[in-house]
């Protein structure tokens, strides 16, 4: 009989998706080795949840349409695997800016961060790869790393609102490359791009043959001046599986209800895409039926001054900061134009205490008490991200201790002149002696 040995130690190890499954932010975050300082009120820049402070709040209509869901009796029932067929409608109807989308096209999942798995685990597997931004949200990393599929990176230029580099998208294309992620607007750096920038994506993947996952979880999350535009809506060939949901628009990330839509005009993925997914969708059987019953209500009578009210305050939020910040010395804050999100440069040349961004917020955060997010939790040192969403008067207060920091530790001009000079003399000594 198995197991009869006594000598036989016990042996029980978590797999090899578990060992490798990470969470770049919580990871960094929660091991700071350094606690705010004690007599100053923490101020938690780094949050990307508009709900926390709770000054922004959704409308009745979004709660009672809830409430009604509880009251009714059939909300307890499990779903198809999928989504109820009236709710995949409604998402369907709502989103019609994405082209021609039936119930059939739709799958309801736990969160957009459910939908971007559905994604990912449909189209790669081990050995394969898939390219995201270079600054992007990592949740691609978490979900795709454990499975033995690879991230490789494609970058954004900074000095073009965070464009794709279309170079760099196409160089790190192989043939083991099996989708490509483009998130519009952006998290982190809330960048929007114009119709003709997603065409020229649109071309990469075209001519390569590649799908793209589109992440637009913040549709419709742009500043005045500044138009979305769902890549699906351009796209002529290159099958798309656009994921969104509730979360950052309606102000509900713990409902956790988003979305899979799936776009293919010309029929690339044919059966064996769809049934993927519905396979897939079998593991969790479906998300809250509490709120799937919830959702064509939800999606239809929220008062339009809600969202423009939401736009509104983010982007003055935006503006304040990006003035504010402006005259730290050291930062350059890089206006967004939509999201919730701005990124920061960290010129850390200027502060020769530390030695990376990482250093830079861990004293930002035991001095001032103002936590914001190191850029290397996006793959992308020298810059930190900070949330909009917080009380304008809180945001203030952080844009001022951001402010004096900097002033505390940005070496003086005419030191740091003297220092680059010596570097330089350094460097010329060395090229002499080797
Ligand atoms: C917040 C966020 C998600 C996750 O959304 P959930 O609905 O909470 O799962 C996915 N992608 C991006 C870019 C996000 O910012």
């Amino acid at each position: 009989m198995a197991g009869q040995g006594t000598e036989r130690p016990w042996q029980v190890r978590a797999t090899f998706l578990a060992r490798n499954t990470n969470n770049l932010i919580r990871n960094v975050i929660e091991n700071l080795k350094v606690q705010p300082n004690p007599e100053k009120k923490l101020i938690p820049l780094s949050l990307g949840d508009p709900t926390v402070f709770g000054n922004i709040t959704p409308p009745e209509e979004l709660l009672q349409a809830v409430r009604d869901s509880i009251d009714n009796n059939k909300s307890r029932t499990y779903g198809p695997t999928n989504g109820q067929l009236e709710a995949r409608q409604a998402v369907a109807d709502y989103s019609i800016h994405q082209g021609r989308v039936t119930a059939d096209d739709v799958i309801l999942t736990s969160g957009c961060a459910h939908a971007l798995e559905l994604a990912i685990t449909v189209l790669a597997e081990d050995g394969q790869n898939i390219l995201v931004p270079r600054p992007g949200y990592m949740i691609y990393m978490t979900l795709a790393e454990g499975l033995g599929i690879q991230i490789k990176y494609y970058d954004l230029l900074p000095e073009q609102k965070w464009k794709v580099d279309l170079g760099s998208l196409q160089k790190q294309i192989d043939d083991k490359t099996a989708a490509i992620v483009v998130i519009n607007p952006s998290n982190p750096c809330g960048s929007v791009y114009s119709e003709e920038h997603l065409l020229e994506i649109l071309d990469i993947a075209s001519k390569n043959r590649v799908p793209i996952i589109a992440d637009e979880i913040y549709e419709h999350f742009v500043f005045s001046g500044h138009k979305y535009t769902a890549m699906s809506a351009l796209s002529k060939d290159v099958p798309i599986l656009t994921c969104s949901g509730l979360t950052k628009r309606f102000l509900v990330p713990g409902w956790r209800m988003g979305w899979l839509i799936v776009h293919d005009r010309n029929n690339i993925f044919g059966k064996e895409i769809r049934q993927g997914l519905r396979n897939l969708c079998g593991r969790l059987l479906g998300p809250t039926t509490l709120i799937q019953h919830a959702l064509p209500s939800i999606l239809t009578s929220m008062p339009q001054h809600f969202f423009d009210g939401v736009m509104f305050f983010i982007e003055s939020q935006a503006k304040l900061a990006c003035e504010a910040l402006q005259r730290a010395p050291g930062l350059r804050p890089i206006m967004p134009q939509g999201s919730m999100y701005m990124m920061i440069e960290i010129k850390v040349s200027m502060f020769s205490e530390f030695q990376n961004d990482l250093q830079f917020i861990e004293r930002l955060y035991s001095e001032q008490s103002v936590l914001c997010i190191p850029g290397q939790c996006f793959y992308y040192p020298n810059f930190m991200r900070i949330v909009l969403t917080v009380p304008e008067e809180i945001l203030r207060e952080a844009c001022q201790r951001i402010i004096a920091f900097c002033k505390d530790h940005a070496t003086p001009k005419e030191k740091h002149m003297e220092m680059i000079t010596n570097k330089l003399s350094v460097d010329k000594e060395w090229r002499v002696i080797y």
